[in-house]
């Protein structure tokens, strides 16, 4: 999960108060006990998964992904799948991906359902537990990975092995992918697979478990976010030469002033205005319940978005600037080589964050006409990898609402759980998914606090409720999305 991006989206959601209610849906609502009467095995069986994964350190300091994957595995055999088809593989013999397949009556092509097995460093000194043990206390379940995203890995664990209980037999198969270094490392498990083992995780589309989900506003679940597109990472240099010299001697060409001058018409340039289907949803979807807001969300909302309700909205927040055009900001900077010499050499680092569907390169040649000066050379640092978002199939999104009205569902004075569509600021591993031609569509059902979000921090904990919900909410979305029709 990206780290102050999910903050920062979740702040800006958080002071709209989203509670989109959505339509009842017309589909398959599945007889099944409320979360609070699942059975006790669920649970227990549940918390020792949470539990074994947690305990398995996965750090990429002195972690070990394949023995999570492993143990994962075995109990997966031991439910009932076959050797065949429950494979750990991978290139470094400490980041293993697990892949288990479901097996289905082959009605529709298979669902491929993710989540990373590897988390953030964490040191014992600065917590106040043991990070690599599940400790309850006062209704949290604390450890690292609780919430990013072991709790979710476990959820998805559980389900294939209470489905299977049950000899439910889905009309595609599911394939389970639970990988390595999503956090950082060289051996990102969904790359692998992609390059290596592709048709072992084919899919007509992936579920991640690893963005969005539901909020907390009060202790209640009102909004269920569904990310299905990302930006597109890519970063610039800018650099400026100069021949240099002695400092008791300065010339007015000097690398570094003139490098702060491109800098400072990056600063105050804006790319144009664009929305995308997912972001004129989301707007549209959030504006009933903007307060202040609504009508300009709903004007931006519109094809063509209205301009001046745009301007507005982006000076409010850094977030729905961030959701209405690319941006490119500078984030380092570098130059000179020694106190009393001219610098030779300046340069930054511009950071962009691309809608999806723009061009990398058409980024490249609006920053050299913004910079407007041929003596500071634009380069890319790396080839951009593109994420295309992923439609919002009806199919899909009615089988997240099916799992959603299951889980929390309406009571007497709340008006149940609004299904959000939004697209993420920072990025996950289903880029290289999109990238590669399938759709993925991010939720999760472990509610998150947005005012007390511990993701990569210390003391990370999910309540032990939120948990339960999300065992249900995973097992009934499998459930409604693959279900015989
Ligand atoms: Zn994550």
């Amino acid at each position: 999960m990206t780290k102050k991006v999910a903050v920062m989206r979740r702040r800006a959601i958080a002071a709209c108060l989203a509670v989109l209610v959505v339509e009842p849906v017309v589909g398959p609502i599945f007889a099944t006990a409320a979360v609070g009467e699942q059975s006790g095995g669920v649970q227990s069986l549940g918390r020792e998964i949470l539990k074994e994964l947690i305990e398995t350190n996965t750090t990429h300091s002195s972690g070990n992904a394949t023995l999570a994957a492993e143990r994962m595995a075995a109990r997966l055999v031991s439910a009932g799948f076959s050797k065949a088809d429950v494979q750990v593989v991978g290139q470094a013999e400490k980041k293993g991906n697990l892949v288990a397949r479901y097996r289905g009556n082959g009605g529709r092509k298979p669902i491929l359902l993710i989540a990373h097995l590897d988390v953030v460093e964490a040191k014992r000194e600065d917590w106040s537990f043991d990070p690599f043990v599940l400790t309850e206390k006062d209704g949290y379940f604390y450890g690292r990975g609780t919430l990013d995203i072991k709790g979710g890995a476990a959820n998805l664990v559980a389900a294939f092995i209470r489905l299977r209980q049950e000899r439910w037999v889905p009309d595609r198969d599911l394939i389970l992918a639970l990988t390595a270094d999503e956090e950082g490392g060289p051996d990102n498990g969904i790359q692998w697979l992609l390059a290596n083992r592709r048709a072992l995780i084919d899919a007509e589309y992936c579920l991640n478990v690893d963005a969005g989900g539901p909020e907390l506003r009060g202790g209640q679940v009102s909004a269920l976010d569904v990310q299905a597109a990302e930006k597109v990472y890519a970063s610039f240099t800018l650099t400026a030469k100069n021949a240099g010299g002695h400092s008791s001697m300065p010339r007015k060409e000097n690398a570094i002033y003139r490098l702060a001058a491109a800098l400072q018409r990056i600063a105050a340039f804006d790319f144009p205005l664009l929305t995308t289907d997912i972001t004129r949803a989301y707007f549209e979807h959030m504006a009933p319940l903007s307060g202040a807001n609504a009508d300009d969300m709903r004007a931006v909302a519109k094809q063509p978005p209205d301009a001046a309700a745009a301007a507005r909205l982006s000076g409010k927040s850094a977030f729905y600037n961030a959701l209405l055009r690319t941006t490119c900001v500078a984030t380092m900077l570098q130059g000179g080589h020694a106190e009393n010499a001219l610098p030779q050499t300046a340069q930054a680092t511009v950071n962009c964050r691309i809608l999806p569907g723009v061009d990398p390169a058409s980024v490249q040649e609006t920053l050299e006409k913004v910079v407007a000066d041929k003596e500071v050379v634009v380069a890319p640092v790396a080839a951009a990898v593109p994420s295309p978002s992923s439609p919002l199939v009806p199919e899909v999104l009615a089988a997240i609402e099916t799992a959603a009205r299951i889980t929390w569902p309406a009571t007497k004075g709340s008006k149940g759980v609004a299904i959000v569509p939004y697209m993420e600021t920072g990025a996950t591993d289903g880029l290289f998914l999109r990238n590669a031609g399938m759709p993925v569509y991010a939720t999760n059902g472990i509610a998150y606090d947005p005012d007390d979000y511990r993701a990569h921090g210390k003391d990370e904990r999910i309540l032990v409720k939120s948990y339960n919900e999300g065992l249900e909410f995973t097992y009934q979305l499998i459930k409604a999305s693959a279900s015989p029709r």
